[in-house]
């Protein structure tokens, strides 16, 4: 067969005619961010659970023997244009030691199902048309109606986070004025049970409400969305997760989640909502309402939405942190694939008006309109007077490699709870239920501390909300009652402060990954402020008169090393807690606590949501191709035999393809002058799935191959359909029709990206991970095509560093 001849045969994991197995063009296919049974990867993972099946497609040495012979009977009928260096002798890339089975929670698999998001512009006749005609008035009406909708998602965003936290602040008022009031009165009738009962009560059920939302509305909404938002500007489209109900489940979701008082913060789910308002509104349309307000429609398309997703993420961070450069260094460090300077000023406009909205509704809602004091949900107070000594700064290097050290036993902590949940938490109540216990173990905790802690306070001393008297003397409170009952603020007993450590260490970790909305960043930044409090206090009985040694200070670093261990951002990290603190003489410490945070963790493993990420298969491009790789050569890397079509097709061959094959891209080439199995015709074009379905459901075929008036031939057919195109099964064609013919030329891209068979995998990847690609053709000498490239092809090649150890691994593409 052809497969055998060269490159990576098709048909080792994509059979050519494979029956239809889902509904591939329908966003509302099974997501595997959610866990659910359904999900590609939980089902392979699911299927290995007892014996550990051994997979066919796994790398074991027969397979990488063959694929390496294939490459050499390439290299010998093309006359060896592959330089002899990658010989099949010398590669010391090539894994020997692949693991030949799947266990649950291995992360060296890629899930078929994730379809990516083509970032390239298709440069067809329509719309070299349409931009001729309209001129250079349409190009500038685009490009100003690109600052008003990122003023509008700046506006948008932060509202949310008002509506947000004002819902937070109102219910977490009444639920602690209730329960103090039962508190005190019980602490003299000493009936203390009730109380507890109450507070159990009220946490349990805005976390059941939450969980109950999460679990059967819209699981994409769990967690804090950041690993999907990551994804997504990658170029991997994640199902639901830009929809109106997404958004409406996590704002509700995460405001139960708060005042349930879970150890989870809103400040992560609010990047997410940021993104869901970006994709909206840019959009000018929602699938959830069935609403077509037929507004900018010349942005629908991957690329254009991508930049408005950035900007809505930055715009999160900024409501979020009061952190507007912080959230523009976000969308650059944690997700971009695409940067340019105008997008630069966009996104930092549109962070800004959402601090600046965010300032107003606050200000005024605290009844200090005009001030503008609110500038983020998140508030760590002033750090007016704070600098630092030069002796400190390894201090600041110690608690940055426990940042790390304690970030990275977390997130193994985290993955291990992770992978006992993929295999065991899998029907929809149990995952609620996890979630009401969780809650229910949360309060017991803080109730346990309150009660065996003798931690008192003069009142008045520390700013406390609800102060609770508990067993303390007439004025004064209990300061680790007022842990619990607010953000733990204010100088505390070390035992309490240990105590509370450990336990929202523990708290935090087994509550990230329930099936609830939350966010990470504030439980391990109270984690961190916590043993940073120590460290400052151990500084203070060192340095009794040293005027530098301030507590807060030791805190906020605290609290950065613990986050920056747990998530690894350094730059966008270092400038949000500038922001957030107003103090820049902390800048330095903050970063150098923040690097050494990055490189001790990510000795031991990944940041939290690439763990997720890698957990659920999704094939997402790094920065950077893998070193060493230069052997790798494009025959390599692409699938072939190649499906393609001619620029005039018959429509029965384009329904069959489409019905049994699962590709979205097919290159379109001149039919080839003989068939040698090896090259598939002269290079023409790409034509994507999406298109081809469109063309067939509004009949742009002809029954003659020969007269052609493209009439009907318009973007905008395109455009009503995106982003959830029918699938192949919705459009109806007559017995009669599969005869006719479909021209191609006047939809297909004209000109894709292409590259010679002798490319390098670096070169590609660049390609790819510069351009959003999402295929690439390969062509040989003649431009004739030998071979298609796409995303997944390239992810599967990985470099794994762990304890000091670096190796590239090829994972295995599951479906
Ligand atoms: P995506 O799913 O990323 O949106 P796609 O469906 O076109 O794009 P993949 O799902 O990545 O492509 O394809 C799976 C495998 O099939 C890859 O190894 C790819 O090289 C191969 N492939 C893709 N398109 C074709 C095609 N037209 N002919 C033959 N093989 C293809
Ligand atoms: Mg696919």
């Amino acid at each position: 067969m052809s497969g055998e001849v060269f490159g990576r045969a098709n048909d080792e994991r994509t059979p050519l005619l494979r029956p239809r197995q889902e509904d591939r063009g329908n966003d509302d296919a099974s997501n595997p961010f959610n866990y659910n049974a359904t999900s590609s990867a939980e089902m392979a993972i699911n299927s290995t659970d007892e014996d550990d099946r051994v997979l066919s497609q796994s790398m074991d040495e027969d397979n990488i023997l063959g694929l390496l012979r294939r490459r050499r009977s390439y290299e010998s009928q093309e006359g060896g244009v592959v330089s002899s260096s990658s010989l099949p002798g010398d590669l010391p890339h090539r894994p020997t030691n692949e693991p030949k089975t799947v266990r649950t929670g291995n992360l060296n698999l890629l899930s078929s199902k994730f379809e990516s998001l083509d970032y390239d512009i298709c440069e067809n006749s329509l719309l070299i048309d349409e931009e001729r005609t309209k001129g250079y008035q349409f190009i500038a009406k685009k490009d100003l109606l690109r600052w008003v909708i990122m003023i509008f998602i700046g506006i948008f965003t932060a509202l949310i986070a008002c509506c947000i936290d004002i819902a937070i602040e109102e219910g977490s008022g009444v639920k602690f004025n209730f329960l103090k009031k039962q508190v005190d009165q019980c602490v003299e009738d000493g009936c203390l049970s009730i109380p507890f009962l109450y507070w159990i009560l009220c946490n349990l059920v805005p976390v059941l409400i939450g969980s109950l939302l999460v679990v059967y509305v819209e699981p994409v909404a769990a967690g804090s969305g950041i690993p999907q938002v990551k994804c997504y500007l990658n170029g991997v489209k994640v199902p639901r997760i830009v929809r109106v109900k997404t958004l409406i489940v996590k704002a509700i979701g995460v405001t139960c989640s708060v005042l349930g008082g879970l150890a989870v913060g809103k400040e992560g789910p609010m990047i997410h909502s940021g993104a869901v308002v970006a994709a909206g509104l840019s959009q000018g349309k929602s699938t959830t309402l069935r609403k077509d307000f037929k507004l900018f429609t010349y942005f629908r398309e991957d690329h254009e939405k991508r930049d408005f997703v950035s900007g809505g993420a930055a715009a999160g961070v900024a409501a979020a942190f009061g952190a507007p450069v912080g959230g523009v260094l976000f969308s650059l460090e944690e997700g971009a694939s695409f940067w340019n300077q105008s997008l630069t000023w966009r996104i930092f406009f549109c962070s800004l008006i959402s601090t600046f909205t965010l300032n107003v509704v606050l200000s005024t809602y605290h009844g200090r309109p005009g001030e503008l004091t609110y500038s983020g949900l998140l508030n760590f107070g002033k750090f007016d007077n704070t600098s630092y000594d030069f002796i400190e700064i390894p201090l600041f290097i110690l608690m940055g490699i426990l940042g790390g050290l304690l970030g990275a036993l977390f997130n193994h902590l985290n993955f291990k709870l992770t992978v006992f949940r993929i295999r065991n938490i899998t029907k929809r109540y149990v995952k609620v239920l996890e979630a009401v216990l969780v809650s229910a173990v949360t309060a017991t905790v803080g109730m346990g501390m309150i009660l065996y802690t003798n931690d008192c306070k003069p009142l008045g001393d520390d700013p406390t909300k609800y102060p609770v008297q508990m067993y303390c003397g007439d004025g004064q409170y209990s300061a680790i009652g007022a842990i619990w009952f607010q953000t733990p603020e204010g100088s505390h007993k070390l035992t309490s402060i240990l105590m509370f450590f450990a336990f929202y260490f523990f708290l935090s970790c087994w509550t990230y990954g329930l099936s609830v909305s939350s966010g990470l960043f504030i439980p391990s930044l109270l984690t961190g402020a916590a043993w940073g409090r120590v460290v400052g206090m151990g500084m203070e009985y060192m340095f009794p008169d040293k005027s530098w040694v301030n507590p807060g200070k030791y805190a906020l670093i605290g609290a950065a090393a613990q986050l920056g261990g747990v998530v690894r951002m350094t730059i966008s990290l270092t400038v949000i807690l500038i922001e957030a603190t107003g103090n820049l003489t902390l800048g330095l410490p903050l970063m150098i606590t923040l690097l050494m945070a990055k490189w001790v963790g990510d000795y031991f493993n990944e940041g939290i949501y690439d763990t997720h990420i890698r957990l659920m298969g999704v094939p997402i491009l790094e920065w950077e191709p893998p070193p060493l790789s230069r052997n790798i050569h494009a025959t390599e890397v692409m699938s072939t035999p190649v499906i393609s079509f001619s620029s005039v097709e018959n429509v029965g061959r384009i329904i069959d393809i489409l019905t049994n094959e699962r590709y979205n891209g097919f290159p379109v080439v001149d039919t080839p002058m003989y068939n040698d199995g090896r090259t598939f015709g002269k290079i023409r074009g790409l034509i994507l799935r999406s298109q081809l379905i469109v063309m067939l459901q509004h009949k742009l075929y002809n029954e003659t191959a020969e007269s052609w008036s493209h009439k009907g031939y318009t973007l905008k057919l395109f455009r009503d359909a995106y982003p959830r195109y029918p699938t192949i099964q919705q459009v109806h064609v007559s017995d009669e029709e599969r005869h006719f013919t479909v021209d191609l030329r006047p939809i297909m891209n004209p000109s894709p990206y292409s590259v010679m068979h002798s490319s390098t995998l670096p070169r590609i990847f660049k390609l790819f991970r510069g351009l959003g690609l999402r295929h690439v053709i390969v062509v040989n000498d003649n431009n004739e095509v030998v071979g298609i490239v796409t995303r997944k092809d390239l992810a599967r090649y990985r470099m794994e560093k762990h304890m000091g150890n670096m190796r590239l691994s090829e994972l295995t593409i599951l479906d």
